[in-house]
């Protein structure tokens, strides 16, 4: 069979994904014979896109997973912090900060960052939906959005910016939980009617499985949902990813569903609602009866990152490239308003602009190859991600 356009495990480890240069630029240093010199590199970021005043660091695992093994240390912020951007003082604040031989790490610049920037943008996108939806559910259903070969990551990076559950099988893996969802408007075709998917549904997937039926494809929603209750006993939900263009008042179409449900002694039946939802549209209908929220494009295609890594010092000494600040630094975060800093020292005080005492919140990871500490679960980083937005959302 010819070839699919993806990167496999060894294709990215192997160097076959990064950008030629520095493939180039590791042969000239060995001829050279200036493959040993030890530097410091950190990567930073400028600016946030779309305007956003914090964003969520993520990708840090599989960034160890990559470079274990390799003589390298590596310090940085927990996988999971919400940082904010600098825009007191022009200098940068390190993410992460690599200790090694430069021609021992270069090659890995564009992976690493690949790893970090676009998994970055999609959690910060997934905490802003999941501080739209105010505690309500937020599920992930971006994947039929972006290429398959990333389906784990994107997923993952769903999953830690606070969504509550992921809808393919290798991101549910990878996040160890199980994958969700409801029902496609595909089966209600092929089935011919609301009652018979709701039938054919309920007898044929098994009961750990919750109901969640799809209540727009035949007929009218209130009647649509009625008839879900009155087929599938102990049906969780109902879903309502009616299209745009009959939607209208799309607030009023859920209350007058949930009346409906009600009145008719369906009290515990949950709405939840899709197509087309991002933070501003959640924001509408969040204070409805609706449960939660299935997203997709908003979050998946959420832009990246623009990270980038620099030499701040080569030989213990400090050097940097134009429109840089040289020398080994150590990030700092006031535990108050999330705002960066910096300093020379891991001891010094920094103070914030909001009058607060910065905390030193860099660690170590790596240190020679070797990982440093235990692994963070998928579940630890996305609860302390909740706990932060929870404080931004008090700021
Ligand atoms: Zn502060």
């Amino acid at each position: 069979m010819d070839r699919l356009f993806i990167a496999d495990e060894k294709a990215v480890r192997g160097g076959d994904t990064m950008d030629i240069y520095f493939e180039r630029t590791k042969r000239i240093l060995d001829a050279s014979g200036l493959s040993s010199v030890k530097v410091c590199a950190e990567f930073t970021g400028s600016s946030l896109p779309k305007g956003w005043n914090w964003a969520v660091f993520c990708g840090l695992e599989e960034v160890i997973r990559l470079t274990e093994g390799l003589p390298i240390t590596i310090h940085a912020i927990p996988e999971g912090t919400i940082f904010r951007p600098r825009t007191e003082e022009s200098v940068r604040v390190p993410l992460m900060n690599v200790f090694g031989s430069y021609a021992d790490f270069g090659v890995m610049e564009t992976a690493i960052l690949g790893m970090l920037c676009q998994p970055s943008g999609i959690a910060t996108a997934a905490a802003r939906v999941k501080s739209a939806a105010k505690g309500k559910t937020v599920l992930a259903f971006g994947n039929r959005r972006m290429h398959p070969a990333i389906s784990g990551v994107l997923d993952r990076s769903c999953y830690i910016g606070g969504c509550d559950a992921v809808s393919s099988k290798i991101g549910a893996d990878i996040i160890g939980g199980e994958p969700v969802g409801t029902v496609p408007h595909a089966l209600m075709l092929l089935m011919g009617s609301n009652e018979a998917a709701f039938r054919a549904f309920d007898a044929v997937i098994e009961p750990s499985v919750p109901r969640i039926m799809l209540i727009d494809t035949f007929s009218d929603e209130r009647a649509a949902a009625l008839e879900a209750c009155r087929t599938v006993k102990g049906l969780k939900g109902v879903r309502l990813d009616t299209p745009g263009s009959r939607r209208g008042n799309f607030k009023e179409l859920i209350d007058e569903v949930r009346w409906e449900l009600d009145m008719n002694g369906f009290g515990d039946v949950e709405i939840i609602v899709s197509g087309g939802l991002d933070e501003d549209s959640i924001s509408k209908i969040v204070h409805t009866s609706v449960s939660g929220f299935g997203v997709g494009t908003s979050i998946s295609n959420a832009p990246t990152l623009d990270l980038s890594m620099d030499i701040t010092e080569k030989d213990g000494g400090p050097v940097s490239k134009r429109g840089k600040f040289g020398g080994r630094k150590y990030a700092y975060r006031c535990p108050c308003c999330f705002r960066m800093g910096v300093s020379l020292s891991p001891d010094d005080a920094v103070s914030c602009a909001c009058g607060n005492d910065m905390e030193m919140i860099e660690t170590e990871i790596l240190r020679d190859g070797k990982r440093v500490g235990p692994m963070r679960t998928a579940s630890e980083i996305r609860k302390s991600v909740l706990e932060q937005l929870d404080r931004i959302g008090r700021l």
